[in-house]
């Protein structure tokens, strides 16, 4: 696929962009690696002192850069602003705490001195999705510089403005030129920045695929990465269970940018006794996401990210139904040109379907009956994925221990969905990818955590 922004809501292409020559990469990385050996001599308070300036950029400029993200990928105006919020956040939160995240550590041996010191690896690659097209990009890239690495992009193709608008950004904070730089590139070229020797990581947010890929190449260098991949997080409604509030947590976590976030609420496993009330709220709160023009500050649900990915979902869906799931509501591609699919709920699904086995990314709530909590725990943890997953119940003494011991998982949420926060370590297990983003293990995640000992 190209380098395109096509507006999802009307199918309309509005601008191609050329995929960089190997010789521009090749300059951009020779460039970046010098303003490297500069960036990382800074004291790390210097570093971070300058994330404030960033963060007031975001800030003052929101409406207009949650605006470029809405005509690129369709996510509501009003998440959109929400999320250039949260950027300002981490630039904040990382400005505050990095300094301390990233102090030397004595520990007392036999030697006259010992201390863990964590210094910086050269040139980070962040291969960033179009779901959180700003959101993903500062999660991962203000930690890594303030760490005193410098970052490269390769951001999904269908969002090339957000990834030169974001470049625009650090250079307007006045930062060094070549401390974040943009590749234009599609995936198929992106090997070409994996291999080079002065990329020393690599962090992917994307597909169970992309990861295997990215991880695969970077193998064969021997280079870290971090990857965030997908997810089924399982949401377990307990028989005692505040329901309406289960209902609309679930459902609030399911319709986060029009489902189509990692961490969404994708299983939604309820027990038998409290099935029929917990299927009527669930469709009751589906109903209020109406689709609508995703520039309107009141619209809950616009189009999906692009057409190829709402008929993957159809299909998913079909899939569902064919095996004998039931369709509650929605289901039915609209006659309208655009990425557009209307909230839909399935219930009884089972094992083998789609909503059951993969992850579907799309504003499609899947509810799962069980007999009682040990099904629902096994259910739970009857996926390939572990990124998140929450518990509804009155008896908090009890879900303390599900989450802490039997759910398995990167995060678990009790009477609350998950989201990401600045201040709490977020990643998966198993095909959910590996590594931590965010607080002090997300800073620590690229630097060399070298060891000195003074005799
Ligand atoms: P991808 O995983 O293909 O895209 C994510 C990023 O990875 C993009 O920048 C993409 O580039 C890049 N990429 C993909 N393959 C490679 C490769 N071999 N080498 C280098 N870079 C690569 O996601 P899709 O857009 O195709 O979405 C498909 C599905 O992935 C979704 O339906 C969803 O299930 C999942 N997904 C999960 C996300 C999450 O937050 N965990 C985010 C996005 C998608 P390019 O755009 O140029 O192909």
């Amino acid at each position: 696929m190209a380098l395109a922004t096509v507006n999802p809501a009307t199918g309309e292409l509005l601008r191609e962009y050329p995929e960089m020559e190997l010789p521009e990469i090749l300059s951009i990385l020779d460039k970046a690696q010098e303003d490297f050996e500069q960036w990382r001599e800074r004291p790390v308070a210097r570093r971070a002192g300058m994330f404030a300036r960033v963060a007031e950029i975001l800030r003052v400029e929101k409406e207009a850069f949650a605006a470029i993200m809405t005509k690129e990928m369709g996510k509501p105006v009003a998440e959109a602003v929400s999320e250039v919020e949260k950027c300002a956040w981490v630039c904040e939160y990382y400005a505050k705490h990095g300094a301390d995240f990233l102090a030397d550590q004595p520990i007392e041996t036999e030697a006259t001195e010992s201390f863990v010191t964590f210094q910086p690896l050269g040139i980070i690659l962040a291969v960033m999705p179009w779901n959180f097209p700003f959101w993903q990009v500062f999660r991962a890239a203000v930690p890594a510089l303030i760490a005193g690495n410098v970052v490269v992009l390769k951001h999904a193709s269908n969002v090339p403005e957000c990834a030169l608008t974001i470049e625009a950004i650090f250079h307007r904070a006045g930062f060094p030129l070549n401390i974040f730089r943009t590749l234009m590139l599609t995936s198929t070229h992106a090997a070409v920045a994996v291999a080079h020797p002065f990329v020393h990581g690599v962090t992917l947010t994307g597909s169970e695929e992309a990861g295997r890929k990215i991880a695969a190449q970077a193998g064969t260098q021997l280079k870290k990465t971090v990857l965030e991949l997908g997810g089924s997080d399982a949401y377990l409604v307990l028989a005692d269970a505040d329901i309406d509030h289960a209902a609309q947590c679930c459902v609030a976590s399911r319709m986060i940018n029009g489902g189509q976030s990692c961490i969404a609420a994708k299983r939604f496993i309820v027990v038998e006794g409290v099935r029929e009330e917990f299927e009527k709220a669930v469709v009751a709160a589906m109903r209020g996401y109406a689709m609508g023009d995703p520039a309107s500050k009141d619209t809950r649900l616009g189009p999906m990210a692009r057409e190829d990915l709402r008929d993957e979902l159809h299909g998913q869906v079909s899939r569902c139904l064919a095996e004998g799931a039931r369709l509650l509501l929605g289901g039915e591609i609209p006659q309208k040109t655009g990425a557009w699919y209307p909230a839909t709920v399935l219930t009884d699904v089972k094992p083998g379907m789609p909503a059951y086995s993969d992850e579907l990314f799309g504003p499609v709530a899947a509810i799962i009956p069980v007999r009682d909590e040990a099904e629902a725990i096994k259910v739970a943890n009857d996926t390939r994925f572990g990124l998140g997953g929450a518990v509804f119940t009155h008896n908090v003494e009890r879900a303390r221990k599900l989450a802490r011991e039997e759910l398995q998982s990167g995060t678990v949420a009790v009477n609350d969905f998950v989201r990401s926060d600045p201040r709490l370590p977020f990643g998966g297990i198993r095909m959910s990818g590996y590594g931590r983003e965010l607080a002090d293990f997300g800073i620590r995640e690229f630097v060399n955590i070298k060891t000195v000992v003074i005799k």
